[in-house]
């Protein structure tokens, strides 16, 4: 059953090619290859003494940490199943997530102890082990060798934001998670001795696979932040001299806000990949101009994809600066019309993809599987285009895309303009209720300063956008836009603000 195409290779590969390199950094605290691959032959032993064995489920809510990395890595020599849940998620969200996942084992954070359901509604939670307690797994004496692990076999179920419903677990196999890492390594360059910094949460697809696998299959170094805070980071990117990240598109846009931001040497940094939201052109002109030697690539994925599924080639990225790059090798991007059919080049439709990197479904949940995998697609939900080049475009999420009366507006484009005026720090577009138009376009501003003169912003996006496009309304925001722990904008946080607002007499535009 044994096939060389799995994720328990990536350890003993790395160790015979660096073993006294530095595999992780957090902090003070440092772990070469040979101390990793001891600590997670350790650990695996620990697991196994809780009864852990092949397709058991161990799930994580951890943050950014050396352990989380030990334990992921010590579930997949037992042929065990990751669970990562982020640590901001409420009692009911864990209580489905381990419930329905049928954790066996969970490794848990001290401060998320209060969220924890009880015993009782979780029969098959034999242990739940806190991190202050982390040696417990460490005590169990031998160590684990890797067990049989077929391509096929789920590595992780990674639970989707589920702000389209019950979060539905994604079941990443060893081979989706595998070319995911190849890809990665491969088109950004990446070889042993490179430095990689994590700040994105370890328990999303981004930290897990774009981070924390590519950095171990190129055999490089990975140094941990635990949460993100511009200043930090560029701070911790300077000292550890970071070759390669992978970040959100407002991280960068907060780092070039730092004041700061120049006294930095960041003359090591390469490679910066981002993904997970339409990236604004404007960010991209300033990286450029501070960062003329840092290659910027952009990568489109999803839970659903164990990561990338199209990649900007570097070259490309200041001359479609606003696409997301073309098809990786085996995988196939669609572009579909409401009836599941290929519209023309050009044209705008959902995007449809297939490949190995595409999970195979969700677990435990037929009927999401039925409808969101269509004949070895996965329908992303996000609308865009293809062009004749093979390069692809994506406009907007379908669920955020405003209809204003049959008017179709994509709110990245409006968000766009609006960015690159002086003033704005942070945007987001969304449509709102209307009796007659259906919806209409209402923007939230985070200001960069004091004195953001609203009426001039207007203007501004009047020379910019045709004029169903532009926002009627503008509400500011002193505190930063509501950010799930991925980064992303909750845009559902904004339009329930804004109908609250409403209702409380205080409407705007
Ligand atoms: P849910 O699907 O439950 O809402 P989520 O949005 O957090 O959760 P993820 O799998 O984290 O789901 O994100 C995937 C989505 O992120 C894509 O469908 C797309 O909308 C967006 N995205 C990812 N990469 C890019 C990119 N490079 N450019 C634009 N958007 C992107």
């Amino acid at each position: 059953r044994e096939r060389p195409d799995h994720l328990n290779r990536l350890l003993p590969e790395a160790l015979a090619r660096v073993p006294d390199n530095d595999a992780l950094v957090h902090g003070d605290r440092r772990l070469t290859y040979r101390a990793l691959d001891e600590q997670v032959g350790k650990v695996a032993a620990g697991l196994a003494a809780c009864g852990v064995g092949a397709g058991d489920r161990v799930a994580l809510i951890l943050g950014n940490r050396i352990e989380f990395v030990v334990l992921v890595l010590a579930t997949w020599r037992l042929g065990a199943v990751a669970v990562p849940l982020n640590t901001r998620d409420s009692r009911s969200g864990y209580e489905h997530a381990l419930g329905d996942s049928g954790a066996l084992v969970l490794v848990h954070e001290p401060d998320v102890r209060e969220r924890l359901p009880d015993n009782a509604a979780l029969p098959g939670l034999a242990h739940r082990i806190c991190t202050t307690a982390f040696d417990r797994l460490l005590q169990h004496g031998g160590r684990r060798e890797p067990a049989a692990v077929a391509e096929e076999d789920v590595a992780a179920i990674l639970y989707t934001s589920g702000t389209t419903g019950r979060p539905k677990g994604a079941m990443l196999t060893h081979l989706g998670i595998i070319h995911s890492l190849m890809h990665f390594t491969v088109c950004m360059g990446l070889e042993p001795g490179e430095r990689s910094l994590i700040t994105v949460p370890l328990s999303h697809v981004t930290g897990l696979v774009a981070l924390m696998g590519t950095c171990l299959h190129a055999a490089g170094t990975l140094i941990i932040q635990s949460e993100f805070k511009a200043r930090a980071f560029l701070e911790l990117a300077a000292r550890e001299r970071m070759t390669h990240t992978v970040l959100v598109p407002a991280m960068y846009n907060l780092c070039l806000l730092d004041p700061a931001f120049d006294r930095f040497d960041l003359s090591a940094w390469r490679i910066g990949g981002y993904g997970g939201a339409p990236m604004p052109e404007v960010t991209i002109g300033k990286l450029a101009e501070r960062l003329p030697d840092l290659q910027l690539m952009n990568a489109y994925g999803a839970t659903e994809t164990s990561s990338p599924v199209t990649m900007m080639p570097p070259a490309e990225t200041g001359v479609r600066g606003d696409s997301i790059g073309v098809a990786l090798p085996c995988a196939r991007v669609a572009i579909m019309d409401d009836d599941g059919r290929e519209v023309a080049r050009g044209q705008p439709g959902e995007l449809w993809v297939a490949g190995p990197m595409v999970v195979p479904g969700y677990w435990n949940n037929r009927e999401a599987t039925a409808r969101e995998f269509t004949g070895g697609f996965w329908r992303s939900g996000d609308i865009g285009s293809m062009d004749a080049d093979g390069f692809v475009y994506v406009f907007d999420r379908k669920k955020d895309m405003i209809n204003r009366g049959g008017y179709k507006v994509f709110t990245t484009e409006v968000e766009n303009v609006m960015l690159a005026h002086p003033g704005v720090a942070e945007v987001a577009v969304i449509g709102t209720p209307c009796p007659v138009l259906g919806e209409r376009v209402h923007a939230f501003v985070v200001p960069t300063g004091s004195g953001l003169d609203e009426s001039a912003l207007l203007d501004h996006c009047a020379a910019e956008l045709s004029d169903y496009k532009v926002p009627e309304g503008v509400i500011l925001r002193q505190e930063p836009l509501p950010r799930n722990p991925n980064g992303k904008v909750l845009k559902r946080a904004l339009r329930d603000a804004f109908a609250a607002q409403r209702s409380g007499g205080h409407g705007t535009g």
